[in-house]
């Protein structure tokens, strides 16, 4: 896989050494504050989902990253601390499969330490496909994770297998949900992508089952993410007609978002039992609040999941950087970003801008 770096240490260098570091949040050209950073931890996966990392490419054959162009928990925790002095408030750990990370818990120890510059804790939270959560949930609660989002795109046994194409079982997932609630990990997700004709009839029995457990549901369109998973828009199921299939069993009142900028449209049973939400990444693009920065495994900067280029911090950790210079890179970089793919979806060609295939979501983080 080709990927697209804008490189930082060149002649920008000296001006980003001489640039003078805002005091407060940052905000890019639309007005948008930098408040949420999604790491990815690695670039493999135990799971073969077809609209993700299908098997036809991520083979034997494909070039994952050597461990070596990983960036290690201390240089993420670095990045973390200087997004943090900027304004990031919310951590989220994801991949490729994050808890393939060996020794994951090291870093989320790292991160939960972190404070804001008025002393608040992070909202540190991690996405997980739950294949490995029942063995992993206690050591992950007792490093400092907080929250955490487990991805689910049925209950249907042979339906699960088929869509993670490693013929996984979705019992283990439900066992890792179980030992998540019994270590105590509160305000659980779980995410569903819903794909006309593969598990929409999945719907409601995932929402009959998630009901009132303390657990929420939140149905995904499925993205055009990435440039292997051969994306089309007949096989979105809109949020709108989730609802009306929801609405056909329960009544559902709107909730206000719980935070600026939330992926998720937020729906309360009238019955008291709890809520679900619908993230409507294609039909309604939510990208005038998009507040969120993505570091790759390698460390490079992403501004939008849909991009095709990062901005290179690893060569500013592994050289002779300081945190003013690595402040002033990230300051420099947000403050330039005007991406907004989402809102110009339907007027692109599905290879945008200079023609370079947009990035893998396992390897910018999903
Ligand atoms: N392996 C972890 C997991 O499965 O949750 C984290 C990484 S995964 C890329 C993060 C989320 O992105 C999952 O909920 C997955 O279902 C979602 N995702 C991946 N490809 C997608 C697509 N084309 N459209 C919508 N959601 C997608």
């Amino acid at each position: 896989m080709v990927h697209r770096v804008i490189p930082l240490l060149d002649q920008r260098t000296h001006a980003l050494r001489s640039s003078t570091l805002v005091d407060g949040p940052l905000a890019d050209t639309l007005g948008r504050p930098l408040h949420d950073l999604r790491i990815s931890v690695t670039d493999r996966c135990n799971f073969r989902c077809s609209y993700c990392m299908p098997k036809a490419v991520f083979n034997k054959d494909y070039p994952y990253l050597p461990h070596s162009a990983l960036l290690s928990f201390e240089e993420i925790t670095r990045v973390a601390r200087v997004a943090v002095a900027q304004g990031v408030r919310k951590i989220r750990l994801t991949g490729g499969e994050p808890l393939l990370r060996k020794n994951i818990e090291l870093l989320i120890a790292q991160l939960a330490a972190l404070r804001t510059p008025d002393g608040q804790q992070l909202d540190l939270t991690l996405t997980t496909n739950g294949a490995l959560l029942a063995r992993k949930a206690q050591a992950l609660k007792d490093a400092g994770l907080q929250r955490l989002t487990v991805s689910l795109d049925g209950l249907d046994d042979a339906i699960f297998r088929k869509m993670n194409d490693v013929d996984f079982p979705v019992r283990d997932v439900l066992d890792g949900l179980e030992a998540a609630h019994k270590a105590g990990l509160s305000d659980i997700k779980v995410n569903m992508v819903v794909q006309r004709g593969t598990n929409d009839h999945e719907i409601l029995p995932m929402a009959r089952h998630f009901k009132g457990t303390g657990s929420t549901l939140r149905f995904i369109e499925y993205m055009d993410v990435g440039a292997t998973n051969g994306w089309r828009m007949d096989q979105v199921v809109p949020s709108a007609e989730v609802l009306q299939t929801l609405q056909t069993q329960w009544t559902l009142h709107p909730l206000a978002p719980s935070a600026p900028g939330e992926t998720a449209q937020r729906w309360a049973y009238a019955d008291g039992s709890g809520e679900v939400g619908v993230i409507s990444s294609v039909t309604q693009a939510f990208c005038a609040d998009c507040s969120r920065a993505r570091l790759s495994t390698d460390g490079k900067l992403y501004l939008c999941l849909f991009a095709s280029q990062g901005h290179d911090l690893r060569d500013l950790l592994r050289g002779d950087a300081s945190d003013d210079h690595l402040a002033a890179a990230l300051q420099h970089i947000w403050q330039g970003r005007n991406d907004r793919y989402s809102a110009l979806r339907a007027a692109l060609p599905a290879d945008t801008g200079t023609g370079a295939r947009r990035v893998e979501m396992s390897y910018i983080g999903g």
